[in-house]
């Protein structure tokens, strides 16, 4: 899956070689500009490391684990994004009244 990645070779490269050398770093930062396939780079990088696949093109995109990571419902994935920065009062009521219909439509389109 990783070769569907286009224009990110060097990065796709280190990345395999950390996998297939089973020399991981504890972490990686995918930094760049909009668009140039941070999320979905690491995306396939965590489904990589828990591929259930034998084949050496990891990650298989087909195995348990993958299908779990592309749900995004697999237990060592946890998939962390920017949001507002919301002011609360006391009770947990968001302060900002403008805001609350906003939140609520994001909240009902999930
Ligand atoms: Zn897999």
């Amino acid at each position: 899956m990783f070769r569907k990645i286009k224009g990110q070779q060097q990065v796709i490269d280190l990345l395999t070689s950390a996998i297939h050398n089973e020399r991981i770093s504890q972490a990686y930062l995918f930094h760049g500009s909009d668009g140039v396939g941070k999320f979905i780079t690491a995306l396939y990088f965590g489904m990589a490391l828990n591929c259930l696949s034998s084949n050496e093109y990891r990650p298989c995109g087909v195995c348990a684990s993958c299908h779990k990571f592309l749900s995004f419902e697999h237990p060592d994935f946890i998939y962390l994004f920017p949001t507002i920065n919301l002011k609360l009062i006391r009770r947990g009521e968001i302060k900002d009244k403008e805001l609350s219909p906003s939140i609520r439509h994001i909240s009902k389109t999930r």
